[in-house]
């Protein structure tokens, strides 16, 4: 049976990191973000397609971002753990995946919500360094510690689009934070402490949760 956790948490909160901190001890990290972004480096149909929405800061439609989210889901070892990073990010996301998990007899054991301000956000990402191999983040210029890829400044990550990025995650956000208080999964953490505390924190939810 699949297991998953979700991390939400506007850009820049930090959700990137944590799910790289758990791929290390055998989590599986499905970012939908990262797997565009292959995507338009690839120069694939569906990266020409997104292109516009990636490139601006904009959702790309739920039922074409659910499509790339089935078919990686199909891919995996189907008794894994998952972190979700940046899936879903609308009531539409979260109800499809909520079916797919019904239809596949998958667990949502938590919704982890990155809470950061704004103005720790925008200054974060506008100091944002990251790899376009593997997706490790960093604060500085300089080479990937994983696979020593020159780190890369994303084309979303600029004034204009992380303010509106910020922006939009406060009506999305609002609304899956409803949806998973509702469901009595949801929990807040925040994200403006030390990483190493921040795994510390999410590795004693997930122990409580069986996860690990
Ligand atoms: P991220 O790397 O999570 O900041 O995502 C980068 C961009 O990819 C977003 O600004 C959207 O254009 C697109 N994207 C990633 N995840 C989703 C999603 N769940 N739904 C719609 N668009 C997404």
């Amino acid at each position: 049976m699949i297991q998953f956790v979700i991390f939400m948490g506007k850009p820049g909160s930090g959700k990137g990191t944590q799910a790289q901190y758990f791929s290390k001890h055998g989590w599986i990290h499905l970012s939908t973000g990262d797997l565009f972004r292959r995507h338009l480096a690839e120069k694939t149909p569906l990266g020409k397609q997104v292109q516009e929405f990636v490139e601006n800061g904009n959702l790309v439609p739920d039922e074409l971002t659910f499509a790339l989210v089935e078919d990686f889901l199909k891919s995996v070892d189907q008794n894994a753990n998952i972190v979700f990073d940046g899936y879903p990010r609308s009531k539409r996301q979260a109800e499809l995946l909520d079916s797919w998990s019904k239809k596949t007899g998958s667990k949502c054991l938590g919704a982890i919500e990155f809470c950061l301000s704004d103005e720790s956000a925008m200054e974060r990402l506008l100091n944002r360094y990251y790899c376009p191999v593997c997706g490790y983040v960093s604060n500085k210029p300089g080479f990937c510690v994983n696979d020593g890829t020159p780190l890369v400044k994303r084309i979303d990550d600029n004034v204009e689009v992380i303010q509106k990025r910020v922006r939009d995650y406060d009506s999305y956000g609002a609304e899956l934070r409803a949806y998973y208080r509702n469901k009595g999964i949801y929990v807040a953490v925040d994200a403006g402490k030390e990483p190493e505390e921040i795994s510390a924190f999410l590795e004693r939810i997930m122990l409580k949760n069986g996860l690990r």
